[in-house]
C-alpha cells in the first residue's frame, strides 16, 4: 500500500456533521448543488405514548443543530392542527399531509424558491397513503433527501397501517421507539384497543379519532398482546 491510498478521499460522499459547506467534487453533489451523502429511509415505530412525536422533533432540533434544513410534516396530530405536538408539551409547526400533496412536489418546490430542505421529519407517517411513502423513498433514491418517518405499526384489531407495512418493506432502517408503555398488567405495552363505550371494539373504521382520557366516547388505549388479545381493560380507575 502506497502514502497515496491512505490519503484523504478528495471526493466526501458523506460529509461530517458541520461540514455540510466542504468543498467536494463535482460528481458528489446533486442537482440542487448540495453534497450528496447517501440519504437513508428510516422509521421508527412504537405504540402510542411511547415518545413517537418527542423523538421526532428531538431529531428535527439535532440536525438543524448540525446546520441542516429540514421540514416537518404531520397527518391527523392529536391537536387536530398542522402542527406536532407531544404529551410532555412540545410542539412544532407542521405541514399537513393531505391525500392529493405530493412529497416530492413539496421538497421541489421549496427548492425552487431556493430553501433549502436536507431532510424530511414525517410524523404519524401512519396514517399517510402508500403513494407517500413511495415518494419518500424516491425523495432518498433520486434526491438524496434523508426522510425519518414516525408512526404506529398497528391499528386497533393488531393490523398494519397501509403506509406502516410499506415502511417496513422499503425502509433502510427500521427501529422500534424503546420507550417503555405498560399495560395495566405491567407486561409491555405492544398493541392500541380501541375502546367504545367501555368495551374493547375489533371492527370499525381503520382511522378513528380518539382520546386517551377514560371518560371518552372513543379512546385508545395500549394493552400487552394477552390482554388486547382478550379484550381485558384491567380494572377500573
Ligand atoms: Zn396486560
Amino acid at each position: 500500500m502506497t502514502d497515496a491510498d491512505l490519503a484523504a478521499p478528495t471526493c466526501l460522499a458523506r460529509p461530517l456533521p458541520g461540514e455540510l459547506d466542504t468543498p467536494v467534487c463535482a460528481a458528489a453533489r446533486g442537482a440542487d448543488g448540495r453534497p450528496l451523502h447517501a440519504a437513508a429511509l428510516k422509521f421508527f415505530w412504537g405504540p402510542m405514548d411511547c415518545g413517537k412525536s418527542t423523538m421526532a422533533l428531538q431529531m428535527n432540533y439535532n440536525h438543524a443543530r448540525q446546520g441542516r434544513r429540514g421540514l416537518v410534516t404531520t397527518r391527523i396530530d392529536r391537536s387536530l392542527g398542522p402542527r406536532v405536538t407531544t404529551r410532555i408539551g412540545l410542539a412544532h409547526d407542521a405541514i399537513e399531509v393531505t391525500d392529493d400533496l405530493d412529497l416530492r412536489a413539496l421538497v421541489r418546490g421549496r427548492w425552487a424558491e431556493g430553501e433549502r430542505v436536507d431532510y424530511l421529519i414525517c410524523d404519524e407517517a401512519s396514517f399517510y397513503s402508500v403513494a407517500h411513502v413511495e415518494q419518500m423513498a424516491e425523495l432518498v433514491d433520486h434526491d438524496d433527501v434523508d426522510v425519518f418517518a414516525f408512526g404506529l405499526a398497528t391499528d386497533f384489531r393488531s393490523c398494519f397501517f397501509p403506509a406502516a407495512q410499506r415502511l417496513f418493506e422499503l425502509a433502510d432502517e427500521v427501529a422500534r421507539i424503546q420507550v417503555e408503555v405498560l399495560c395495566w398488567c405491567g407486561r409491555e405495552g405492544l398493541l392500541n384497543a380501541r375502546v367504545v363505550g367501555g368495551r374493547v371494539v375489533r371492527e370499525g373504521e381503520q382511522v378513528v379519532i380518539g382520546d386517551t382520557v377514560p371518560d371518552a366516547q372513543v379512546r385508545y388505549q395500549v394493552l400487552c398482546r394477552r390482554h388486547h388479545r382478550a379484550g381485558d381493560l384491567g380494572p377500573r380507575p
